[in-house]
C-alpha cells in the first residue's frame, strides 16, 4: 500500500452525493423530489400539512387509531392531535417492549401570524396586523407576494378554512417596504432594527365605499367584502388563526435543477421525507412510528408540540390495544428501549457566508442527510447530546444500506446556535439523535436545499425503520 492509499484509508473524506449515486438512484431521487414538492404546495400550515399526511395515510392503508379496538403485527393506523400533531405507526412483529424506531420532524414554520384586530384602515389603504411567528430576519418578508391560510368561526359557529392566494387567480397580499430613494433613515439603521415588528403589515385593500356617513371607508369596503364573500364580520378576527405565508410555490433550483427552492422547508422536508418512509415502510421488526409536530419553531410548548403528552397518550393507547392492557413497567420499558431520530434541518455552509461556518464539522449541501450529534448554543447549552453508542449504532446502519451521511453543527463555537425537539425526546429517557437535510436560507420565505440530500433523509429514516 503506497502512502497516499494508506491516508486515504485511514482518514474521513466528505463525499459528495453525485460521486456515490448510480443512475437508477438519481431517477428514485427525482421523483420521490415532485412528490415533495406537492407535499409542499399542499401543506403551508400545520394544519394543512396533517391533512394531506391523512389523505396520503388513507392511500397507504392506515387507520384512525380511535377507530380501531385491538392492533397487532402489520397494522398500520394514525393518531390526531387537534388537527396540528399527527402520529404515524406501523405496528413490528417484535413485542412492543423491546422498543420503538421513532422518527420525529415539526411542520410548523416561521411566517405572519394575523393578530386577533387586524383590521385598520390608513392613508386610504385598509391594512392587517400581524405578529410574527418564530425566528424571521424580517426584512426578508416585505415586499414579497403574501397568501392567507386560516381557521375562522363565525359568531353562529360556522368554520370558514381560508386560502387566498395560491391559485393562479387569486389576489395576493404583501408588505410594503420603503423606497431607496426615502430609505436614508433605514438604511443606516442596524440591519435588525431597519424593519420594525409592527410594520409588518398587511396590503389588503384600497377601494373606498361611496358613503358620506362613515369615515373609514375602505374598511367598511373590506368588511362588506368578508361578510359577502365569507360571511365574517371584524368580531369573528378575534377568535380566528390566520398565517400569512409566502404565495410563491416549490421550484427546481440552478441550471441542473439539482436544488429545491420553496417555504416550509424547515422543517418540511424532514416531515415530508418521515411521513414518506413510513408510508413506504412494510411488516417492521419493531414497532415504527413517524411523529409530526407543530409549535417546534416558538419552542415546542403547546398542546400540539415536542413537549405535550400527546405522545405518551398515544404509545400508551397502541400498547394497550396490542397487549390488552399494559403495565406500568411495561410501559417504561417500551419507553426506555425506543430510539429516535429527531428529524430537523441543519444549516448547510452558504458560500455567500463561509465565516460563520466550521468547515470541518459543518454540513455541505449534496454531502447527505446530517447526523447532528448535538445542537445548542454557548457551550452545547439546550441541547441533547447524543451517545457514541447511538451514533455509532447508527452509522453502522447508515453504510449497511449504503445511505450517504455526515456530520453537523449549527456554525462556529459561540457564533451562535439553535435547538430541536431532541431535548425534549430525550428528557422522556429514549436515545434519540438529531438527522436531517441541510438548507440554505434557513427561515427566509424561499429556503433551498439539495435534492440528493433529500433523497438521502429518506433513505436514512427507511434503513432506521427497517435495521435499527
Ligand atoms: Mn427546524
Ligand atoms: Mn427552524
Amino acid at each position: 500500500m503506497t502512502d497516499k492509499e494508506q491516508f486515504e484509508a485511514l482518514s474521513y473524506k466528505r463525499r459528495n452525493a453525485y460521486e456515490v449515486m448510480g443512475e437508477a438512484e438519481c431517477s428514485d431521487m427525482d421523483a420521490l423530489c415532485n412528490e415533495y414538492k406537492s407535499f409542499l404546495d399542499a401543506g403551508k400550515t400545520e394544519r394543512e400539512c396533517v391533512k394531506e399526511s391523512v389523505r396520503l395515510a388513507g392511500e397507504h392503508g392506515f387507520k384512525n387509531l380511535d377507530e380501531v379496538s385491538s392492533l397487532k403485527a402489520g397494522d398500520r393506523v394514525y393518531k390526531l392531535n387537534r388537527g396540528k400533531n399527527i402520529l404515524l405507526a406501523v405496528i413490528g412483529s417484535e413485542d412492543i417492549t423491546s422498543g420503538i424506531n421513532l422518527v420525529g420532524a415539526h411542520i410548523d414554520s416561521p411566517r405572519l401570524d394575523l393578530k386577533q384586530n387586524p383590521l385598520y384602515e390608513s392613508c386610504d389603504t385598509a391594512l392587517l396586523k400581524t405578529h410574527y411567528y418564530g425566528g424571521i430576519k424580517k426584512y426578508q418578508w416585505t415586499a414579497i407576494p403574501l397568501a392567507m391560510h386560516g381557521v375562522v368561526y363565525t359568531e353562529s359557529g360556522k368554520k370558514i378554512e381560508l386560502d387566498i392566494g395560491e391559485s393562479e387567480n387569486d389576489p395576493v397580499f404583501c408588505v410594503t417596504d420603503l423606497l431607496p430613494h426615502l430609505a436614508a433613515d433605514q438604511m443606516s439603521k442596524k440591519m435588525s432594527e431597519g424593519i420594525d415588528g409592527e410594520s409588518l403589515n398587511i396590503l389588503i385593500g384600497g377601494v373606498p365605499v361611496k358613503s358620506e356617513d362613515v369615515s373609514e371607508k375602505v374598511k367598511f369596503a373590506v368588511l362588506k367584502h368578508i361578510n359577502e364573500r365569507y360571511g365574517m364580520t371584524e368580531r369573528d378576527f378575534q377568535t380566528a388563526e390566520i398565517e400569512v405565508v409566502p404565495a410563491f410555490k416549490a421550484r427546481n433550483v440552478g441550471l441542473d435543477e439539482s436544488f429545491i427552492g420553496a417555504y416550509g422547508q424547515d422543517d418540511r422536508v424532514c416531515g415530508f421525507t418521515t411521513l414518506k418512509s413510513i408510508l413506504d415502510l412494510d411488516a417492521p421488526k419493531k414497532t415504527a412510528m413517524a411523529i409530526l409536530v407543530d409549535k417546534e419553531e416558538i419552542g415546542s410548548m403547546g398542546n400540539t408540540g415536542a413537549q405535550s403528552a400527546f405522545f405518551n397518550m398515544a404509545v400508551a393507547e397502541i400498547a394497550e390495544k396490542l397487549t390488552g392492557a399494559c403495565t406500568v413497567t411495561q410501559y417504561n420499558k417500551i419507553i426506555e428501549n425506543s430510539v429516535c431520530m429527531s428529524s430537523d434541518v441543519n444549516a448547510g455552509v452558504d458560500p455567500n457566508y463561509e465565516s460563520v461556518f466550521e468547515k470541518k464539522n459543518a454540513s455541505f449541501c449534496n454531502g447527505g442527510v446530517v447526523l447532528t450529534k448535538y445542537t445548542g448554543a454557548r457551550g452545547k447549552s439546550g441541547s441533547s447530546d447524543a451517545s457514541a453508542e447511538l451514533v455509532a449504532r447508527l452509522a453502522g446502519i447508515m453504510a449497511d444500506n449504503n445511505v450517504l451521511w455526515q456530520t453537523g453543527e449549527l456554525g462556529k463555537v459561540d457564533q451562535g446556535g439553535g435547538g430541536t425537539i431532541a431535548q425534549y425526546v430525550a428528557n422522556l429517557n429514549m436515545e434519540v439523535i438529531d438527522c436531517g437535510v441541510p438548507v440554505l436560507s434557513m427561515h427566509s420565505p424561499f429556503e433551498i436545499t439539495a435534492k440528493a440530500d433529500v433523497y438521502m433523509a429518506y433513505r436514512a429514516y427507511m434503513a432506521f425503520y427497517k435495521d435499527c
